[in-house]
């Protein structure tokens, strides 16, 4: 019988993070279905109580913590420390833990130590005859395999967005603390400071309610014979704000920059949404002067509702690739919705 830990990073305040929930989920009902004893949450960080009283009802039977003040930041060879020590505090056979970008620097390292496997990249976990199974998807998403494993330990990082958050009460968690020796070795890295654009400025917003995806249209003639990209970037910016979507792009949108011609200026290929781009997950998605061609919209496969806006009635969205096609001009839409959203007519 496996025995399960859940194994989470707090933030710098504490706290957890949603994909640290969904994990607990994860392992919760992983446990649930092995029948195990019960299953553990360890948790590393500079302060740890306010993460393990979180989760302190999610009917874990055991807690550890790994408190360090190097802990503080993410680095390496501190991190694999005190998740190796956690690991084997628990002697658990299955670690369940969140694709973070922290874990999945981290954790790989942890596994060849302990002597075990990883799969990183879950998108969920079950139990069939009492074999223990994660679903991964290959071939940028366009195939999901199945997989079990003999090997334990056997640690899981289940991708964000995949598996529903846990929610419950927050109580008041006793954790054994593990002991992990941090010395000068292991802190030789440093994070001198953090470059990041400003809020308003981040366009990708993973955890957002709705996609909004522009495409190339933005920057074609319009009916009068001109480009309009000054307004195309204002009208996008605007909904944007107003609605804090999440920013995607076509292909041929990023590309331009690189041919020299009319570009939207906060676009860059990290919003490239398809085959060769990214595959978001959001409840809600909305494209506007994007032609929905296949190779795009194999990246909406985890986008639940779709629209889109287009002036061509015979668009790629048209071909059952969206539930709504608005045969329109998206300037004249746009504008349209903007107002609406700052309380206008
Ligand atoms: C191997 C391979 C991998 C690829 N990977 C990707 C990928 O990952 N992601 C991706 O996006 N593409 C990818 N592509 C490219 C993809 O096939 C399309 O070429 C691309 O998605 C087209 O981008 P677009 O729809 O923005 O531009 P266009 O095809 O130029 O379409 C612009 C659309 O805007 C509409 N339009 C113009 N003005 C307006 C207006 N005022 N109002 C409303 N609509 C308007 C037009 O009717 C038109 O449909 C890949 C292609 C290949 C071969």
């Amino acid at each position: 019988m496996d025995t399960v830990l859940v194994l989470l990073h707090a933030e710098s305040d504490g706290t957890l993070s949603t994909p640290a929930f969904e994990a607990v989920e994860a392992a919760a009902r992983t446990s649930a279905e092995t029948k195990s004893a019960g299953f553990a949450v360890g948790v590393i960080g500079a302060t740890t109580q306010p993460a393990l009283d979180a989760v302190a009802a999610s009917g874990a039977s055991r807690f550890f913590a790994a408190e360090h003040p190097e802990l503080a930041q993410s680095r390496y060879a501190s991190d694999a420390a005190a998740a190796e020590a956690v690991c084997r505090a628990s002697g658990a056979s299955l670690i369940i833990a969140p694709m973070t970008s922290r874990w999945a620097r981290a954790l790989p390292g942890v596994a060849h130590r302990l002597g075990g496997q990883i799969d990183t990249h879950v998108t969920g976990a079950g139990v069939a005859g009492g074999v223990v199974s994660v679903n991964r998807w290959f071939y940028r998403q366009r195939m999901e395999g199945v997989l079990t494993r003999a090997k334990r330990p056997w640690i899981i990082l289940i991708d964000p967005g995949a598996v529903s958050a846990w929610a419950g009460p927050a109580g008041s968690a006793s954790a054994e603390h593990v002991a992990v020796e941090i010395g000068p070795a292991l802190t030789r890295t440093r994070v001198a400071g953090i470059e990041a654009p400003p809020a308003e400025q981040q366009t990708i917003r993973p955890d957002a309610e709705l996609l909004f995806v522009a495409g190339a249209g933005w920057t074609k003639k319009q009916a009068d014979g001109h480009v309009h990209s000054a307004e195309a970037e204002a009208l996008i910016l605007d909904f944007l704000r107003a609605s804090r979507a999440s920013l995607g792009s076509s292909k041929s949108l990023v590309d331009l920059s690189g041919e020299g011609h009319s570009v939207l200026q906060f676009m860059s290929h990290l919003n490239q949404v398809g085959q060769t781009g990214s595959t978001p997950r959001h409840p809600k998605g909305l494209a506007a002067c994007c032609h929905g061609e296949e190779p795009h919209v194999v990246g909406w496969r985890f986008i639940t509702e779709r629209r889109a806006i287009n002036l061509d009635p015979n668009c790629g969205w048209a071909r059952g690739k969206a539930d709504v096609l608005y045969v329109a001009d998206a300037f004249a839409i746009m504008k349209k919705v903007n107002d609406l959203l700052a309380g206008g007519r």
